[in-house]
């Protein structure tokens, strides 16, 4: 099949490699020039485990290529997949301008029957209103579809490539076996394609973030109650993690959620609600609980240290969350803020998010080429992503380079009873 993908980011970019890899002809469109240039001079523009190697390969086979016209990009494509962002508005809506000014210049080159994918995360109604959007400049047939992504960045390939479920949401048939047809090699294991509406299969992508998050503040309000009544979060996860109802999976508590899907979805289904006049009761109380575990790191500092002022803080891990190299809303940027306004000094090392971090902070920290450069004469090393190599460091080699002894763990990656035996003072959450 001829595919066309607009916005090639982390979802666009994973979209349109993996439908090359099963033997469709993909073409990338984005507006960023120097991306389409990377790209198409074969660099890959995200960090993304197991992308470089399909990108590659398919770049070399002709399967996969890239372009800044929009008009070039689709001209060919049966199906055109929308992978653009929809950042928060101000009023915490999602902001669908870039798009509905995509459906707008559709509208104005389209020439035969295509089919429109709405692959970004938008509410309710936006099917119907990209539908509108080019049936203004365009009377020809074309279908409006809805098909929400649920990868997750640091294991986008696999979750495309082995999804637990495709939803789609269309009540064209037409769409519906071309779709269904471009999405069999991906299910070959049983894993359902679930047809449904268009607005049901918008909601559901909203309904699975905000449940996600609920699951992630629920946890952190355990931890919150451990630390005070003295109980183990570890345990009491893997107490109610047996039962099936619940499930082990993302019952971690932390500093947080981060990236960019939970925060601003979480807001936009609460102002869907509101616009339809409904109080979305519990996540409200999400994110207040979010809002206030993004300083539980910082306050734990304050308890031991009292005045920030002159401390330095050696930072491990940037990125929102491991095997990514995205720091949008990520926990670090915030902890980071309230250190630096607090007179604090801040020396970081991430695997991956270095040159992101540059961009965000500029030159108000320092930035480390290895994690113990980052501890040397530090007063203390806060633990905020839980990438793998953090999890069993030479904590000898920790204690010698720290002024003081002293680790604060936002990701509960070490245990208490070996911190205490190697003379380490250790702060966690909900332990
Ligand atoms: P991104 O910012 O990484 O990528 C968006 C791309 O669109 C950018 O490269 C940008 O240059 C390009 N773009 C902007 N305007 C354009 C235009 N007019 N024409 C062509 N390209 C244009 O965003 P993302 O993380 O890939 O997210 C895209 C959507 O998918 C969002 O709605 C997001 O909520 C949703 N989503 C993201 C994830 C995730 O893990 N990142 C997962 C599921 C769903």
């Amino acid at each position: 099949m001829k595919i066309a993908v607009v916005g090639t980011g982390y979802v666009g970019l994973v979209t349109g490699t993996c439908f090359a890899e099963t033997g469709n002809d993909v073409v990338c469109v984005d507006i960023d020039e120097s991306k389409i240039d990377k790209l198409t001079n074969g660099q890959v523009t995200i960090y993304e485990p197991g992308l470089e190697k399909l990108f590659l390969r398919n770049l070399r086979e002709d399967r996969l290529s890239f372009t800044t016209s929009l008009e070039e990009g689709i001209r060919e494509a049966a199906i055109i997949f929308l992978a653009l962002p929809t950042p928060q508005g101000e009023d915490g809506s999602a902001d669908l301008k870039y798009v509905l000014s995509v459906a707008e210049h559709l509208g104005r080159i389209m020439k035969e029957y295509k089919i429109i994918v709405d692959k970004s995360t938008v509410p309710v109604g936006t099917a119907e209103k990209v539908h509108n959007a080019i049936a203004d400049n365009y009377n020809g047939e074309f279908d409006v579809v809805s098909n929400p992504e649920f990868l997750r960045e640091g294991v986008a390939v696999d979750d495309f490539m082995k999804p637990d479920r495709v939803v789609i949401g269309t009540n064209s048939d037409r769409a519906r076996k071309l779709l269904n047809d471009l999405y069999s090699p991906f299910v070959r294991q049983g894993n359902p394609i679930i047809f449904m509406d268009e607005r049901s299969a918008e909601l559901t992508k909203y309904a699975a973030n905000s449940f996600l998050a609920t699951k992630i503040s629920f946890m952190n309000e355990i931890a919150q109650l451990c630390e005070r009544i003295g109980a183990d979060v570890d345990m009491v996860r893997r107490g109610i993690g047996g039962d099936e109802r619940i499930g082990r999976r993302f019952l971690f508590p932390g500093i947080g959620y981060g990236g960019s899907c939970f925060p601003k979805d979480v807001k936009a289904m609460l102002k869907s609600a509101a616009d339809e006049g409904y109080d979305f009761k519990i996540l409200h109380a999400v994110e207040s609980v979010i809002q206030l575990q993004k300083s539980v790191l910082v306050e734990k500092m304050q308890a031991h240290f009292g005045d920030l002022k002159g401390r330095t803080i050696a930072l491990w891990g940037l990125a929102f969350k491991p095997k990514t190299d995205d720091m949008r809303e990520a926990p670090a940027i915030s902890i980071t803020e309230k250190l630096l306004s607090m007179g604090a000094r801040v020396c970081a090392y991430d695997p991956e998010a270095m040159e992101t971090a540059r961009r965000v902070f500029g030159d108000r920290i320092c930035y480390c080429n290895h994690s113990y450069d980052a501890l040397d004469g530090a007063d203390a090393l806060a633990v905020v992503t839980e990438w793998n190599e953090f999890r069993e460091p030479d904590f000898k080699r920790i204690k010698q380079l720290l002024k003081s002894p002293v680790i604060f763990d936002g990701r509960n990656i070490y245990s208490p009873e070996m911190m205490r035996g190697l003379g380490l003072q250790y702060f966690s959450i909900g332990r």
